[in-house]
């Protein structure tokens, strides 16, 4: 049974912080994933972790023990990252066994660890080969079958699927996602791209400027974000925003007037999902505009309108195919509205 506690956490190298604040609690079994753009201090927080980093303050405790000064091969992670680091002269068997001949395992339990690794990952029937040999995902496998094979305490994996193509993407998520319900191993998963997290994630948590900002199941995060930036970085195609100002019970946008809840006052900002803004007739919605483009998407249009000076995406299921510059109104469904304070980017909750 192991969990992860991080509390405090900060790195810094001489003026410029990368790591601020960070407190975070994993529970046992739970795969969490570390969701931000570039640069936010993702990389950093897990090879702290690791051991791979020393923390400039803060505790890192792994199963409820302070492993600060623990060395890195002495904390029983295995991790997986976005290179691979296969060794090219070595076979697929070799490589995944690595990790067991070096903590002096021979024969035939390597052997039979070895396969049973790797029919785990569906490589039962590369193991001779070696890596320049293999595509992109089935390296992947490899790196992931060199992890599993020890059963360690803990996987850590920073953007393990980022160099594959997009089909290949989805297919080892999925796989990534069945390996970690049949092994039930603690996980911490770094990555920029928020399908995948909400797609992998028992728990999502959001990082910004090296901060944690909001913690949650992935419903949440979608559903209940705290901040515009959450919003904003969560859902494809991405959240609308409307920045008004609300006075009196109402925000104009343009010669629009929408009605904002109790609470809502001053310089804001409403978000609403393309899902739940809904093409109709041009005097019947929140908002009118003239369709700026629609988009084929297969299952439905992604119709941009622009209003005012403000563009606005609806994902239309209708059928119906806009045409350029026709004039359309706009129905904000009025469950699904968030409001957000435009300079502190909180929500405002009525
Ligand atoms: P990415 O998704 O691009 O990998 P990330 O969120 O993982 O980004 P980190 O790699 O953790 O970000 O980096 C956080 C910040 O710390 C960045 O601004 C980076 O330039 C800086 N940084 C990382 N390593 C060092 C270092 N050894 N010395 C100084 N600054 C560093």
């Amino acid at each position: 049974m192991v969990g992860v506690v991080l509390r405090d956490l900060r790195k810094q190298w001489g003026d410029f912080v990368a790591v601020e604040d960070l407190n975070l609690e994993v529970e046992d079994g739970e795969f969490v994933v570390l969701l931000g753009p570039s640069g936010c201090g993702k990389t950093t927080t897990m090879r702290m972790v690791a051991g791979l980093e020393p923390v400039t303050a803060g505790d890192v405790f792994i199963d409820g023990e302070r492993v600060n000064n623990r060395l890195a091969r002495d904390r029983d992670i295995a991790m997986v990252f976005q290179n691979y680091g296969l060794y090219p002269h070595m076979t697929v068997g070799e490589n995944i066994g690595y990790p067991l001949r070096l903590r002096g395992l021979r024969g035939e339990e390597r052997r039979r660890r070895v396969a049973e690794a790797a029919a785990k990952v569906h490589l039962d029937a590369l193991l001779d080969r070696r890596p320049r040999a293999l595509s992109g995902g089935q390296r992947q496998r490899v790196a992931l079958a060199r992890a599993i094979v020890r059963t360690p305490q803990l996987f850590m994996m920073d953007e393990p699927l980022s160099n594959l193509d997009a089909k290949l993407r989805v297919s080892m998520r999925a796989e990534l996602k069945h390996l970690h319900h049949e092994l039930g191993t603690t996980t911490i998963y770094v990555t920029h791209d928020q399908i995948e997290a909400m797609t992998l994630a028992t728990r999502v948590a959001v990082m910004d400027s090296g901060r944690i900002v909001q913690v949650g199941v992935p419903e949440t995060i979608y559903g209940d974000p705290d901040t515009l930036f959450v919003a904003a970085f969560i859902g494809s195609p991405p959240m609308n925003f409307v920045e008004g100002t609300a006075a009196d019970g109402v925000m104009a946008v343009g010669p629009h007037r929408i009605a904002v809840p109790r609470g809502v006052d001053g310089a804001v900002v409403l978000g609403v999902r393309p899902d739940d803004v809904h093409l109709v007739a041009p005097d019947e919605g929140d908002v009118s505009g003239t369709v700026y483009s629609a988009e084929y998407t297969g299952n439905a249009f992604l119709v941009t309108v622009e209003t005012g000076d403000t563009r606005v995406t609806a994902l239309d299921h209708s059928g119906r195919r806009a045409t350029f510059d026709e004039t359309v109104g706009l129905r904000l469904d009025p469950a699904r509205r968030f409001w957000f304070d435009r300079d502190s980017g909180r929500r405002l909750r009525s």
